[in-house]
């Protein structure tokens, strides 16, 4: 299972919340750069999906 940590640019806490800091409210970010982003991977399927729809018609 894969855990991505974040760190709370405000207050410094680590968190596992996404969105923000739990504690102070402030904005997250992955502390540590990611070889593999779950974001470009499904910018890479809206891509296919536009292709395909385009494609067939
Ligand atoms: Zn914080």
């Amino acid at each position: 299972m894969m855990v991505w940590l974040r760190k709370c640019g405000d207050c410094g806490k680590y968190t596992l919340n996404r969105d923000k800091c739990p504690s102070c409210g402030g904005v997250v970010h992955v502390p540590h750069p990611a070889k593999f982003s779950p974001d470009d991977k499904y910018a890479k399927y809206r891509r296919v999906l536009k292709e395909e729809r385009c494609n067939v018609s």
